[in-house]
């Protein structure tokens, strides 16, 4: 590795996906300078407005820096004790599935292990789920669909080598934008390459696009069947490759009879989508947001899913799928089983084989039989007091959750809620018996995994403030308190990470694709030192991409084509409700804000929550620019800054989602959002609410 300067550490940024490489280099008066990692292969150096921002992010002024109880400082051992007996107690009185842990992509991969280990192998629950839930659950169920696991078949570097990208319900430019430079980059060198967007709002990664496709809301499905019928006629379909594939037939019958027009799209452009596709070898699908969040979000990824194995355009340089998630490690939560539905490395809750391997592993006394309750249902047993006990860990349910208003007044009314945090000021944090100060990016160590596999370490580069600990830690010593001290005997997170890839070597006796067995054996230099490196990592080496060679990790290793069918969202608009909303980041902030919120730079580009509204149907209800407009749906109330631009298309509006009571208390936009979900994969539909608008 070359390029780094005296003073500066190795560390990864926090606020995507992509995973980007950071070099830091603290001042030594507990402020850093940040610059792009040369040698880091998400970025090469490249970082976004967020990423240049992270040193300016690192002010105490609102931390948490002591445990609270009931609001009132207290001792480690006070709290820690309360939280180890209320959970015993609801245990004790209403069964392992009375407790639930709420936590986040955004914890590293050992504080995510030894929370998902707390709770499967020794509370003996799966009512373990994260807000990753929000993010990509859709992907995950749709992979499995396919490949028979949840794996990423591709790498960035295939959006660079590809002839045709097409992005669906993603906005790169804002939401990736280190991965939309690599893009960019690489067509100002091959004007050639042709890009197209999918997506119903004119969004700023169109700036890139050759063809921009508004499709209606929801209607993924619809289109990507055209393109697999166009594939068949076309003569695109890989018939040695269709050897590796079960399906096919079923999943083109379907596709047969698929109405186009639920798109919305002129036919013209669906058959200048379906040309290039069927024409153009090099093709990489990029996907996010706006096909998972959806009711029909795992039919909408096998629906792309399904158009890859037709053609064998999968796994091979500049070919394939490519999920990006939102959070920065909500791939490092999906190997540790991180999912209500989910097992470690991989392995299945529902597999006996599974369960058993890794309750020897653990050496642990209870492992639950089933799925546990994915986001939307845990809040829903908070609401109906099935769940006694709740710990929530590095995120803001209260603010993020669809039908907001009624998750924080859940939160509210449970009997014992715990929040672990860096700051007492989220929505989520002011509902809390009990406080726990963790520390944050700059504070915590371990490693994270990025949208193509790729692990990097986070690196500590500030001491923790005042009492914080990291949240790796304050499990283990629940765990500890609990009765389970051998099991949670962890000094250093480099012991977590090795016990992690001894269990993936567990996995790998049922031929899984995770892998990390190769790093095993590790030492706390050899982890501290630890360069990026993707995915499976067996002794014998790692994979760059999955699939080309026709084994997928189903019973008998063939993929699943998948027929599946449009389906419109689940909320109709109506008279009273005549407005399609739809929700999404904007550039400059992460989240809820809490770390973002702090930078100068960033409030600076978009301050307040908006509404973007049509200029039509501005005019019709008399909404003039920059005035204020009420917002309701049947869950939730916002008024909201109007926006007017024809970026949305008439009946449908778009709102940002990062704030909050705290920053702006008629703004939280989810408060909007019903909580309808994917059958399947339990995500939420955050892109489809139906709304009214009145000017305030
Ligand atoms: Fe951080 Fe994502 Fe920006 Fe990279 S693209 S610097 S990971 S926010």
């Amino acid at each position: 590795m070359t390029g780094i300067a005296p003073g500066e550490i190795r560390t990864t940024c926090a606020y995507c996906g992509v995973g980007c490489g950071v070099l830091a280099k603290p001042d030594g008066q507990c402020g850093i300078t940040v610059r792009g990692d040369p040698d880091h292969p998400a970025n090469y150096g490249r970082l976004c407005s967020k990423g240049v921002a992270l040193g300016e992010t690192l002010s105490l002024d609102d931390r948490l820096v002591a445990p609270r109880v009931n609001g009132a400082e207290a001792a480690w051992d006070d709290a820690l004790d309360l939280v180890a007996n209320r959970f015993t107690r609801a245990i004790a009185e209403h069964g392992p599935d009375a407790v639930a842990f709420y936590v986040s992509g955004q914890l590293l991969t050992e504080d995510y292990y030894v929370a998902n280990k707390l709770m499967k192998g020794f509370i003996g629950s799966a009512n373990i789920d994260t807000n990753s839930r929000l993010c990509m659950a859709s992907t995950v169920a749709g992979h499995k669909r396919a490949f028979g696991t949840d794996t990423v078949p591709g790498t960035y570097e295939d959006i660079e080598l590809a002839d045709l990208v097409v992005l669906v319900g993603s906005n790169l430019a804002w939401c990736h934008p280190v991965l939309y430079q690599r893009l960019a980059q690489a067509k100002a060198n091959r004007p050639e390459m042709r890009i197209v967007v999918i997506d119903p709002r004119r969004t700023a990664t169109c700036d890139l696009a050759d063809l921009h496709l508004a499709l209606e809301p929801g209607s993924d499905v619809a289109l990507f069947n055209r393109l697999l019928t166009a594939i068949h006629e076309g003569g695109a379909v890989d018939i040695d490759y269709l050897h590796h594939v079960d399906g096919f037939d079923a999943a083109l019958a379907k596709a047969g009879c698929e109405d186009g027009r639920v798109t919305g799209l002129r036919e013209t452009d669906i058959r200048a989508f379906c040309d290039l596709w069927v024409r153009t070898e090099k093709v990489v699908t990029v996907f996010s947001q706006g096909v998972n969040q959806s009711t029909s979000g795992t039919d909408k990824v096998n629906a792309i899913l399904n158009c890859h194995l037709a053609t064998g355009r999968i796994g091979r340089p500049g070919m394939g799928p490519l999920s990006v998630t939102g959070q920065p490690n909500a791939m490092g939560g999906r190997e540790v089983g991180g999912l209500a539905n989910a097992l470690a490395c991989h392995m299945e809750l529902t597999d006996p084989a599974h369960r058993n391997a890794v309750q020897a592993f653990w050496n642990a006394p209870a492992m639950p039989q089933q799925a546990g309750l994915k986001a939307v249902d845990l809040f829903d047993r908070v609401a109906d007091g099935t769940i006694k006990a709740l710990w929530i860990i590095c995120t803001n349910p209260a603010v993020s959750m669809p039908e907001a208003d009624r998750v924080r007044d859940a939160i509210a009314g449970c009997e014992f809620v715990v929040v672990s945090d860096v700051t007492d000021r989220t929505d989520t944090a002011q509902l809390a018996h009990v406080l726990l100060p963790a520390t944050g990016w700059a504070e915590k160590d371990g490693t994270v995994t990025n949208s193509d596999r790729t692990i990097s370490r986070q690196r500590a580069l500030l001491p923790a403030p005042g009492q914080a600990r990291h949240d790796w830690d304050i499990l283990a010593d629940v765990g500890r308190r609990m009765g389970w001290g051998a099991a949670f005997d962890y000094a250093h997170p480099s012991e977590i990470f090795e016990e992690h890839a001894a269990l993936s070597a567990v996995a790998a006796d049922f031929a899984l694709d995770f892998d990390i067995s190769g790093l095993r054996g590790l030492d706390r230099s050899g982890y501290d030192a630890l360069a990026p490196i993707r995915w499976p990592i067996t002794a014998s080496g790692t994979v760059e991409r999955f699939f080309a060679d026709g084994h997928f990790y189903t019973a008998d290793g063939r993929a699943r084509m998948l027929p599946v069918t449009a389906r419109p969202p689940a909320a109709r608009t109506n008279p009273r409700y005549p407005f399609r909303l739809n929700t999404g980041r904007i550039r400059d902030q992460w989240h809820t804000m809490t770390r973002t919120a702090k930078a100068p730079r960033l409030n600076q580009h978009l301050g307040e929550p908006f509404l973007e509204v049509h200029p039509d149907d501005a005019a019709a209800l008399g909404i003039a620019p920059a005035t204020l407009v009420a917002v309701t749906s049947p869950s939730g109330r916002c008024v909201l800054r109007a926006s007017i631009t024809d970026r949305v298309v008439r009946g449908q509006v778009f709102a940002p989602m990062h704030w909050t009571a705290q920053t702006a208390p008629t703004g939280r936009v989810d408060a909007l959002v019903a909580s309808a979900v994917d059958p399947l994969s339990g995500q939420p539909e955050s892109k489809a609410a139906v709304v009214a608008l009145a000017s305030f």
